[in-house]
């Protein structure tokens, strides 16, 4: 038996650092330090 209710999704470890978005459908590496999220169209870097 499995807890996760939504398992269809995946969830990065670095969520947006403006909207707090975690799917990683809804992110992208735009370069080896950036990511931009898609829910807010935004850039942030994960560490
Ligand atoms: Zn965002």
């Amino acid at each position: 038996m499995k807890d996760e209710s939504d398992s269809d999704e995946e969830h990065v470890e670095f969520p947006c650092a403006h909207c707090g978005e975690s799917r990683i459908d809804l992110l992208e590496w735009e370069d080896e330090e950036t990511v931009r999220c898609r829910s807010c169209d935004r850039r942030y870097r994960p560490r």
